[in-house]
């Protein structure tokens, strides 16, 4: 499942072509290794809002070496503005002025964040100047290049120190593949910040549930989880048994075979967890189906399936979970979109609505939760599985290629964007869908 095209165009006659005929220009991005620094660099740190006084600290509370005064001559791996100081669009060119010197004075695989205000928690000119800033964050992600992302994070008041677990994800290389993203901390459910003991271990004493765990995407969020140490709780079907079962005796952890559309697949879920776990803290939603076909000759049977599998399992697992309080206080709630669910994709009506309607599960279920408990969803862009493998190389080649990365993503950077939602100290993290797709090109 190698990049074959990525690595031609970093050998000598490749990067010939690539600059001649203006080829895109796969970067090899950087991923996160266990134990390792979340930053390798400094960040520098501007702006004049909310949380600029306090952002040195939060930072220095993830091990992450900043400054405010950038000097002439160093390269900088990170940039965080503050613009929640900005009131009216004439301010707006503050972004100009703290970006535009640094631009090249960038490391590889560079992060930039921009601070706002939830524009709707605002009104009259300030309203406008927080809205704009979607525009500056987007299209800063699509030129940054050399493997560079860009995220606007918009922070609710009294959210303030409920950024940290947001900023050491979206500053490290776990968020390799997202980029052109807009989070919101705190603007539904809690403002406060969970507590987190062990930052390499955050969730160490957790119980989390994994549906689809046996091999792709699951495989690899149920490594992730392990890592950042959960007690992994693994759910396939029956056929999968025994790729289930071995991982998750690597990973020390436990598994149940059952298809999740079983009528009474939701009731078991509850009662194995409640029975042999005393409950589940983070619930990851991953177990999904492609049936592709053009409306015009959809059958029943594919419509069917994928709704039961990628949209009604969901839901009524998480219900059942919910009404028999087998979901810990502050725990999480997971779902696997789709961009397809966003932007839609020929072929695929079937899962296009599926997956919207995880996004709608999120958004059911963000205001009714209680007891600190949130619900997000990640939505995955082009993400080299075996499932992906099998799509016609031209298909392939054009899915991979058309984004701010002009590559694929892995499993795993799904993986550490599910690991950020599960953390507890994202608890101020509700009702947002990320994708994870290096800020696709096209669609919506
Ligand atoms: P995959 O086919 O490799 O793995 C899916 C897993 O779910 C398998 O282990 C399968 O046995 C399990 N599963 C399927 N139906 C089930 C059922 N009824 N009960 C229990 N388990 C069941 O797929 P993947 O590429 O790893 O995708 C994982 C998730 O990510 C899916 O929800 C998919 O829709 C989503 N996604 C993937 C991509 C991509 O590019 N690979 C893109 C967007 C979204």
């Amino acid at each position: 499942m190698s990049d074959k095209y990525q690595s031609f165009s970093q050998s000598p006659i490749g990067k010939l072509l690539v600059k001649n005929l203006g080829l895109p220009a796969p970067m090899a991005l950087e991923r996160y290794t266990a134990g390792a620094p979340l930053v390798e660099g400094t960040v520098v740190t501007g702006g004049t809002g909310r949380l600029a006084e306090s952002l040195p600290g939060l930072l220095d509370t993830l091990g992450v070496a900043s400054t405010d005064v950038p000097d002439e001559t160093s390269t900088y791996k990170g940039l965080v503005f503050d613009a929640t100081g900005l009131t009216s669009a004439e301010q707006l060119s503050a972004l100009r002025d703290f970006f535009t010197p640094l631009m090249r004075r960038l490391a590889t695989c560079p992060r930039v964040v921009v601070l706002g205000t939830p524009p709707e928690q605002v009104s009259g000119s300030e309203r406008v100047a927080q809205r704009a800033l979607e525009g500056f964050t987007r299209s800063l992600g699509k030129e940054i290049g050399r493997g560079g992302t860009v995220q606007l994070v918009y922070v609710a008041e009294g959210a303030e120190a409920a950024t940290t677990s947001t900023l050491g994800f979206l500053l490290s290389p776990k968020s390799a593949y997202v980029s052109g993203q807009v989070v919101r901390i705190g603007a539904t459910g809690t403002t406060e910040a969970g507590t987190v003991d062990d930052l390499l271990r955050p969730l160490q004493g957790k119980v989390a549930l994994v549906t689809g765990a046996s091999r792709g995407i699951g495989e690899q969020i149920a490594r992730v989880l392990h890592r950042d140490g959960a007690t992994v709780v693994g759910v396939d079907v029956p056929q999968a048994a025994s790729e289930l079962q071995s991982l998750m005796k690597e990973l020390d952890g436990d598994w149940l075979t059952l298809d999740i559309t079983g009528k009474d697949a939701p009731q078991r879920i509850a009662h194995h967890l409640a029975e042999k776990h005393g409950g589940v803290d983070v619930v990851v939603h991953n177990a999904g189906i492609t049936r592709d076909k053009k409306l015009a000759n959809m059958g029943e049977d594919r419509w069917d399936s994928v709704i039961a599998v990628n949209l009604t399992a969901p839901e009524r697992i998480s219900r059942e979970l919910l009404d028999q309080g087998v979901v810990n206080a502050g725990g999480s709630i997971i779902g696997v979109a789709s961009i397809a669910g966003i932007a839609g994709n020929v072929g695929q009506t079937n899962y296009a609505t599926s997956k919207a309607g995880v996004i709608g599960l999120v958004d059911s279920l963000k205001d009714e939760l209680r007891d600190g408990i949130t619900v997000n969803a990640v939505a995955p862009g082009f993400i080299v599985t075996q499932m992906t493998a099998a799509v016609p190389f031209a298909t392939r080649e054009v899915g991979q290629r058309l984004n701010a990365m002009a590559q694929g993503g892995l499993p795993v950077d799904v993986a550490e964007t599910i690991a950020w939602y599960a953390s507890p100290g994202s608890t101020a993290v509700n009702g947002n869908v990320v994708r994870v797709c290096g800020q696709m090109m096209l669609g919506a």
